[in-house]
């Protein structure tokens, strides 16, 4: 019998991913999203990815009778719960918007889970790592007191799961993502930022396609080699499979331990300007780009130690950061109507 995932927020740039990889290994995916972040584009790409309609719940996981009635109507196997806010800088301005969105949404999903008797995985984030004293970071490495209230319902959340599997004996497992960035090579799903992009790939894309007209860097002065940050940037549909991989282990049984967190980067750091140079490499352009002073909040080098998820998962990062940003590219063209 085929297993059902109920995915959260997954007209998202992640859940989107996620939905189709879930697919191809053979799993029925519901995708469920209020669309408050996003328009239709990436749920018809994955419809036209996958060449058929998805079920699509447009409801809200704040409301909680909304979410029971959708785990009644379906037989759920395993939830992955991406709906929640996202931008850093917005949280700190509505920091009571963050909390109840972000907080009410986990708390009626794992409600619902604990009464149908359904697997959780929690979208979580290297976030909670903070500036970190070694790198790279494991999943034993000490979390840090969150910078911002977006960080914070990342770390809470993941306590409200621990805290749910202990009592309740349910299961989950959160996965802390790196900095996911790139696109499907169909380019038909990628990243939607509303408005001006935070992140670093898609400020990169926009200004690359004449949408923005200067990249900043924001700091060369830091202790690394080139004086850029270090991330760790993880493909975007290798992050999607370590989802499948994931829900899989719950699904068949094969957990260590009723709750388990996992890394998922590729172990491998790269500079701010590492990655603008590859960027111009392989897509053969030239992006306009200044240095700019550091932007508050940021740290200065994390990357992860992917062991556990390697060993645990059966998961490793395979595309390459040239097929990555290649595929960012083919995206914002896609966009742009160009491609
Ligand atoms: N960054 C940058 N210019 C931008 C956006 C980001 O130099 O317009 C840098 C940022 O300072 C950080 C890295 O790119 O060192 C990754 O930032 P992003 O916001 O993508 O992810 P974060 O690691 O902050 O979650």
């Amino acid at each position: 019998m085929k297993k059902t995932v109920l995915v959260s927020g997954g007209a998202g740039f992640i859940g989107s991913h996620v939905t189709v990889e879930l697919t191809q290994a053979g799993y029925d995916v519901v995708i469920a999203d209020n669309m408050s972040n996003c328009d239709e584009t990436n749920y018809k790409g994955v419809c036209a990815i996958l060449g058929r309609q998805l079920p699509f719940e447009k409801i809200d996981f704040c409301d909680s009778a909304a979410v029971e009635a959708l785990f009644s109507r379906y037989t759920i196997d395993a939830v992955i719960h991406f709906a929640a806010y996202k931008a850093v800088g917005e949280s700190v301005d509505e920091p009571l918007m963050y909390y109840k969105n972000n907080l009410d949404s986990f708390l009626n999903v794992l409600e619902a889970a604990r009464k149908h008797g359904t697997h959780v995985l929690f979208s979580s984030s290297a976030t909670v790592y903070g500036e970190p004293e070694k790198t790279p970071v494991t999943e034993e490495s000490p979390r840090q007191e969150a910078t911002s209230p977006y960080g914070n319902t990342k770390q809470m959340c993941e306590d409200f799961l621990r805290d749910c599997v202990k009592a309740y004996g349910m299961h989950g497992i959160a996965l802390r993502y790196f900095n996911p960035i790139g696109a499907h090579p169909s380019a038909l799903i990628g990243e939607l930022p509303r408005g001006v992009p935070n992140n670093l790939v898609p400020f990169i894309t926009q200004t690359a396609i004449g949408k923005r007209e200067c990249l900043s860097i924001f700091g060369n002065d830091y202790p690394t080699p080139d004086g850029t940050c270090l991330r760790d940037y993880i493909d975007i549909v290798d992050l999607a499979r370590a989802h499948v991989c994931a829900v899989t282990r719950m699904i068949e049984e094969r957990m260590d331990k009723p709750y388990e967190i996992f890394n998922i980067g590729t172990g491998r750091p790269l500079s701010v300007l590492e990655l603008v140079t590859s960027f111009e490499k392989v897509n053969n352009l030239k992006l306009n780009y200044r240095i700019a002073p550091r932007r508050p909040g940021d740290v200065v080098a994390i990357w992860a130690d992917p062991t556990l998820a390697n060993e645990k998962l059966g998961w490793k990062a395979t595309r390459t950061i040239e097929e990555t940003l290649a595929s960012a590219w083919a995206w914002e063209k896609h966009l742009a109507g160009r491609a």
